[in-house]
């Protein structure tokens, strides 16, 4: 008989991020049991998977309690809304996917002693007073606004993490993750990738929010995904950002799609969001020197992969 598989339990496997995380477990040897409630993924994302007999699908929100027959070892807690438009429609969905889901995720990786990595984000820093962000910086998040669900939660999400780590010894991590993008976002959850793109494929002019000189950092995501299983398999328990430190305003964004499109930029302005964060961009030195990680892939390799992806999926 052929040496057992390892097992992961990967919650929200059926969004953008976990499905590629599901894709590497399996490419690594693991076998995959994913639970997903399709609040904002779809079984599309791992609908290639469906005749591999070592992943399966299990449709259940993971806020309630839930458990796998035999050994687990690792459980990847990745379920939650991620998008603002998604995240304000469902704050309380969110506040849950943060804490009850995280309750559920670390009492099903404690029962079965399992490693336990939580998907954390760069929200834990709000609007940062310091320029990048570095894992020692506290944060600056308003509590009570509109981002507060998902800022929070995640906030709790890694708080929770760590008195499993400290008062049962759960083998813990935690990845702050900053904006990834790739193909099986949603054309329509709003966040600026899939949002600029979609606008140039229909020949509409781009939404920008503010004046466009608030700055981010795009990671692709097989990038992020390669981090994760990294950090999945060290010993390091403290958070670890994972994300491309290359930073650009979401105007040179917009001209960068529009330059891949080679169509004029046209902009459609509308207010910025509260608390949207004016900068953002991370510092990996941590990521370098624990996991020896960095990003590989170049934006416009990434921007070309993701256009491509959604062109496909338009013209379907
Ligand atoms: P996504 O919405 O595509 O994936 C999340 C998945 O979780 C979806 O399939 C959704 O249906 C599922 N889900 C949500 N609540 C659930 C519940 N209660 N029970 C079961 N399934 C549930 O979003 P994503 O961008 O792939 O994000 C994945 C994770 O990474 C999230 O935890 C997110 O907070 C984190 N993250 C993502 C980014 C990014 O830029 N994409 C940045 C920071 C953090
Ligand atoms: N944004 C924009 N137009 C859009 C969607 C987003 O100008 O149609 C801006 C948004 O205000 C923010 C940045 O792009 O400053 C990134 O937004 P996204 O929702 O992708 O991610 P997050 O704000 O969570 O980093």
């Amino acid at each position: 008989m052929g040496k057992s598989l390892k097992t992961a339990v990967v919650t929200g496997g059926a969004g953008f991020v976990p499905s590629h995380l599901v894709d590497k477990l399996l490419a690594e040897g693991l076998r995959v049991i994913a639970f997903d409630n399709f609040v904002t993924g779809n079984a599309r994302n791992v609908s290639h998977l469906s005749n591999n007999d070592h992943f399966k699908l299990i449709e259940h929100d993971v806020s309630v309690p839930f458990d796998v027959e035999g050994d687990v070892d690792f459980v990847f807690h990745m379920a939650s809304p991620a998008s603002p438009i998604d995240y304000v429609q469902i704050p309380i969905e969110t506040l849950k996917a943060g804490s009850y889901a995280s309750h559920n995720a670390l009492d099903l990786a404690l029962r079965k002693n399992a490693v336990y990595l939580v998907a954390s984000t760069s929200e834990v820093y709000g609007d940062p007073e310091i320029h990048p962000q570095q894992e020692t910086y506290w944060g600056n998040v308003n509590s009570i606004g509109l981002r507060s669900c998902y800022d929070e939660a995640k906030r709790y999400a890694e708080a929770v993490t760590m008195a499993y780590h400290r008062m049962h010894g759960l083998d813990t991590k935690i990845v702050r993750i900053f904006n990834t993008y790739g193909p099986r976002m949603r054309l329509d959850d709003g966040r600026v990738v899939p949002a600029f793109i979609g606008q140039a494929l229909r020949g509409e002019p781009m939404t920008m929010f503010g004046d466009g000189s608030q700055t981010r950092s795009f990671c692709y995501v097989t990038d992020l995904v390669e981090g994760i299983w990294r950090l999945a398999n060290s010993n390091f328990h403290e958070p670890v950002n994972c994300g491309n430190p290359h930073e650009m305003t979401i105007l040179q964004f917009a001209e960068a799609i529009a330059r891949h499109f080679k169509i004029e930029l046209i902009l459609d302005p509308r207010p910025l969001p509260p608390d949207d964060p004016k900068v953002r961009q991370p510092d990996i030195s941590r990521a370098r020197e624990i996991l020896q990680w960095e990003p590989v892939v170049a934006f416009d390799e990434g921007i070309k992969q993701t256009i491509d992806y959604f062109r496909d999926f338009v013209l379907q």
